[in-house]
């Protein structure tokens, strides 16, 4: 019996597939802030996003979503990346991450493993894919701005 090996090109570097397989924070908070969820019905992604946020600092985050290895992965190395972050310093970030996939910007350092996703921006309908985890977040942190959007936020 053979079976074609899929073939991986740079859309799926190891470290997309390594958050695909073994997901960083999957599941659900006991006590989450905010939450949000959200649908990529293109590609049939989906993802809704628990947050805990004490203070201004993201103190937790977990996410359930089904959808493509891009999604996933993103969704995965997002709470990675920001989970510890002020909610001022996540949104700093997910504008970094927005500009190297749309803007087909450098990676900025700050993004860590998130840079893996630079070959995204060469195909655009996977860019909703890989940015559909930031707008749940985005609405997410839109949901109850008592604490979020302290000026003090830094
Ligand atoms: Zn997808």
């Amino acid at each position: 019996m053979s079976r074609a090996e899929p073939q991986f090109d740079e859309l799926y570097r190891e470290v997309i597939l390594d958050h695909y397989r073994r997901p960083r924070n999957a599941g659900s908070l006991e006590a989450p802030t905010h939450q949000a969820e959200g649908a990529n019905p293109v590609c049939g992604d989906e993802i809704e996003l628990d947050v805990a946020i004490d203070g201004n600092v993201i103190c937790e985050m977990a996410f359930r979503g089904q959808g493509c290895s891009i999604s996933q992965s993103s969704a995965s190395m997002m709470t990675e990346r920001v989970c510890g972050a002020t909610v001022a310093e996540a949104r700093r970030v997910m504008q970094l991450f927005e500009a190297q996939l749309v803007e087909s910007a450098e990676p900025d350092p700050a993004l860590g493993d998130l840079e893996a996703l630079q070959g995204v921006a060469q195909f655009p309908v996977r860019v909703k894919c890989a940015l559909l985890c930031w707008k749940v977040l985005h609405a997410a942190l839109e949901t109850n701005d008592n604490e979020a959007t302290t000026p003090q936020g830094v």
